[in-house]
């Protein structure tokens, strides 16, 4: 099979809300009038973002779910995407269960897939993806990095650290029953972009930002680009992973005995959650809350946003933590 009969078996459909699709040298988008395109671009290469041998099926989503996820953290609504792929071989299973993943997700938010290419290589796979954000006579609701003030609340949504945690067994470095270690894994391979709580986060949220490299690492994304500080409670947000039975409440669906110690170093900078990070004025409380149950995504207040410039951590208790963590670098 070759290039040409490989896009068009598996990457070509028509076009809809594009102007023009898959087929030319370009494809055609029209945004509607007042509202800003949105674009983001992420790339996942075979044995740095992913294991070779991986699911494709799972690898097709997850390709997509991290794009998505920069959509969501900019409150933008997914409208399209390019696909820029560097194959070893032409191995049609593998790529029929690759372009279902990829298609599923792009159909469940309706993102259609606009062009690419595609070329004989060491297996990578780069997405950019197109959305929409308002932005009525000029001024953008797209939700920025920027945006925190002193005094507002900082919110992480769904649950911490389980990526990382699956990541580490499928190293060797952590030892899971099986149960745990399926449901960790489903966290790394098949995230959920937080799409529609970003959407009803705009007017809501003062700033806001995907995890993909770890809680603290991305928070300071935040607060330097903000211009401010912040104190993070790290019990409540060493609370939020979902494989340990110390979990409070709901979000402990599933059991295995870790420490304070290893509870905080996955939650706080563990990686490849792809929740939603953002901050919001007090006043926003209620509207947080309603965003939230809107989305059907729980979201957890972990801290506050200081005007002195730092990060500080402290307990349940108010007593300070030493912050001893570092988030992901790939050339670190
Ligand atoms: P060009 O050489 O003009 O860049 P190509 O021959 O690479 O175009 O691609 C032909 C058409 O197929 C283009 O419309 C391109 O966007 C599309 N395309 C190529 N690879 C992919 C892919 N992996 N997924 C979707 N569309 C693709
Ligand atoms: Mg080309």
């Amino acid at each position: 099979m070759g290039e040409f009969d490989l896009i068009a078996r598996y990457f070509t459909r028509p076009a809809r809300r594009a102007a023009l699709g898959v087929g030319d040298d370009c494809a055609l988008l029209q945004p509607r009038p007042g509202h800003q395109l949105a674009i983001s671009s992420d790339m996942l290469v075979a044995g740095c973002h992913f294991f070779p041998d991986v699911d494709p099926r799972a690898l097709g989503h997850k390709s997509l779910a991290v794009n998505l996820s920069d959509l969501a953290a900019c409150g933008a609504q997914p409208l399209a995407f390019t696909l820029a792929l560097a194959l070893p071989e032409v191995n049609e299973p593998w790529l029929a269960a690759f372009a279902d993943g990829l298609l599923a997700l792009a159909d469940a938010h309706g993102c259609e897939l606009v062009g690419g290419d595609t070329t004989a290589g060491p297996l990578n796979i780069c997405i950019t993806v197109f959305g929409e954000v308002p932005a009525p006579g000029g001024r953008s609701q797209a939700l920025l990095r920027s945006g925190a003030h002193a005094g507002d609340d900082i919110y992480v949504s769904g649950t911490l650290g389980d990526a990382r945690l699956a990541l580490d067994a499928l190293l060797g470095k952590a030892d899971l029953p099986a149960d745990v270690l399926a449901q960790a894994r489903q966290r790394l391979e098949q995230p959920t972009p937080r799409v529609t709580l970003g959407l009803a986060l705009r007017g809501i949220a003062s700033a806001a930002i995907d995890v993909s490299d770890g809680l603290l690492g991305d928070l300071g994304h935040i607060l330097e680009c903000s211009g401010i500080g912040a104190t993070v409670n790290v019990d409540s947000a060493s609370s939020l992973i979902a494989a340990s039975a110390c979990s409070t409440g709901a979000r402990g669906q599933f059991s295995i005995n870790l420490s304070e110690v290893q509870r905080r170093l996955l939650t706080l900078c563990g990686g490849d959650d792809y929740e939603l990070l953002f901050t919001a004025p007090t006043a926003m409380r209620s509207a947080v809350a309603a965003a939230a149950q809107t989305a059907h995504t729980p979201v957890t207040r972990i801290g506050q946003i200081d005007a002195a410039p730092g990060l500080r951590l402290m307990d349940h208790q108010g007593q300070a933590v030493p912050n001893t963590y570092a988030s992901f670098d790939h050339f670190a």
